[in-house]
């Protein structure tokens, strides 16, 4: 037991330093590790288990819409990245660039993709000559480089891991109904998969992806009422293509311009889970990306049965379930705050008494609670109480979202807000940018999120300058 003390006065408490918390949770849970190159991360198994059923998922979900997985390099030559002016001025300052190859200096500098946008540019220009080759839904998953000056585990780090959707289409409105579809993708994702609700609409001109003409954004926000830019899916009109000159004879036979987008999630999202569900205790994992779904813990282990129930157990879940059996010499007490830490769904308790009785116990991670299951119902149970632990961490989640939401109906009430509340602003907002620069300025790092697709009419002036207002925003600090 003084080895499970230790392991549990390890962790900070969130409400004490939330930032330490984090740190200690990824660290505790095993997730990542630091590497030699500053803001480059080792993503440990355990963190990867997260990450390939993510992947799984998601991908299942692109594949039904029809797109297809590509690889694109994972260098750009200096002169392609230049073909967009907006773009390459927007990624810039953050690009690394390799410059020699082997002994011998490079003629032309190449750069590590930060996104690939220009890459597929160039490939759509040769294979895109015909509406007949429209649409074209290719997506990448593969790992990007972006400088990053102060990095954390999977929030920023100068190389993520993500997907990017790179798509072309004949028309604008097609193009258009793909950029929601693929944001409503993500967003129906957070929901079902990773139990999380958000915030979705429109980045502001300021916000927007370099190059974009529209950028629409999923975000969730976090336990401690911060922002997470969650995913972002990006309308690009004919900008890209007239730039690479990728054109297309059309079905009344002229050349005509294809109209693009593009969109992506990454390793960030784990950051999210982490902050979203997590608690003193550790990791709280949404039980459709957990690593393992349940955890049996053997109780008085060298009892006679024991062991061999547990082994039949695990095997006959195993067939349905990701199930992990402990059977290591640790105790009972160590073994639960190891699995709590990890965030397992699920535990699964069986002794001798419950093996008399023919039972087990099972006891949810997100809100402990015990339930005694006959051995001969488990297959119906367990699917049963990983769904309620979904939708306890979901619900959870909401109430926090909607309880750190306040509405600023003047600038006193916004300045008042954002120095003491933590969370998101609802405010009018006249459409300029002096207006956000302002606001975040005065507030230490507000920023926009988001127009929401629906949005309410709070009042009829901007909340900075009392202007008429455009539009309401959702506003809040960010990761
Ligand atoms: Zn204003």
């Amino acid at each position: 037991m003084a080895k499970q003390k230790k392991m549990v006065e390890a962790i900070t408490s969130m409400d004490e330093d939330f930032a330490k918390w984090y740190t200690d949770v990824v660290k505790k849970a095993e997730l990542t590790d630091y590497s030699g190159v500053k803001g480059c991360m080792v993503i440990r198994p355990y963190g990867y288990a997260i990450w390939e059923n993510i992947q799984k998922d998601l991908d299942a979900r692109f594949k039904k819409t029809g797109h297809e997985n590509v690889y694109m390099p994972l260098l750009i030559p200096e002169s392609l990245l230049q073909k967009e002016k907006d773009h390459v001025e927007g990624f810039a300052p953050e690009v690394a660039w390799v410059t020699q190859g082997g002994q011998e200096k490079l003629a032309e500098r190449l750069c590590i993709r930060p996104t690939s946008e220009v890459l597929f540019c160039e490939h759509y220009q040769k294979i895109i000559n015909s509406y007949r080759d429209l649409p074209k839904l290719y997506n990448q998953w593969c790992s990007v480089m972006r400088w990053e000056k102060t990095t954390r585990p999977f929030l920023r780090s100068s190389e993520f891991l993500w997907q990017e959707g790179h798509t072309m289409h004949e028309t604008e409105e097609e193009a258009r109904q793909e950029t929601m579809q693929q944001l409503q993708t993500y967003a129906d994702f957070y929901k079902e998969t990773l139990a999380i609700p958000a915030v979705t609409g429109r980045k502001t001109e300021k916000e927007k992806f370099a190059g974009a003409r529209e950028t629409y954004t999923i975000e969730p926000m976090m336990h401690n009422g911060v922002a997470l830019q969650g995913g972002t899916s990006h309308y690009f009109g004919d900008g890209f293509a007239k730039s690479f000159g990728i054109t297309f004879a059309g079905r009344d036979n002229t050349l005509q311009y294809p109209h693009q987008t593009s969109w992506g999630v990454s390793t960030r999202m784990i950051g999210a889970i982490i902050m979203v569900h997590g608690d003193d205790n550790g990791l709280v994992l949404p039980p459709k990306v957990a690593p393992i779904q349940v955890v049996i813990v053997p109780i008085a282990m060298h009892k006679e049965g024991v062991l061999e129930k547990a082994r039949e157990i695990a095997a006959k879940l195993s067939e349905v379930f990701r199930v992990k059996l402990d059977d290591s010499d640790n105790s009972p007490g160590w073994k639960f705050s190891e699995y709590e830490m990890k965030g397992v769904p699920l535990r699964l308790e069986i002794g001798p008494k419950d093996i008399e009785q023919n039972q087990c116990v099972l006891v949810r991670r997100d809100n402990r609670e015990k339930t005694f299951v006959s051995l001969d119902s488990l297959t119906e149970e367990i699917p049963r109480l990983l769904q309620a632990v979904h939708d306890g961490l979901y619900e959870k989640a909401l109430k926090n979202l909607e309880e750190k939401t306040y509405v600023a109906r003047n600038y006193d009430e916004f300045l008042d807000i954002a120095a003491n509340k933590p969370g998101f602003i609802k405010a009018m907002w006249c459409g300029d940018v002096e207006c956000e620069n302002k606001i975040k300025e005065d507030t230490g790092g507000v920023k926009s999120r988001c127009i929401p697709f629906e949005e309410e009419h709070l009042s009829d002036v901007c909340v900075c300058c009392g202007k008429p207002a455009k539009h309401q925003v959702y506003w809040g600090k960010q990761y």
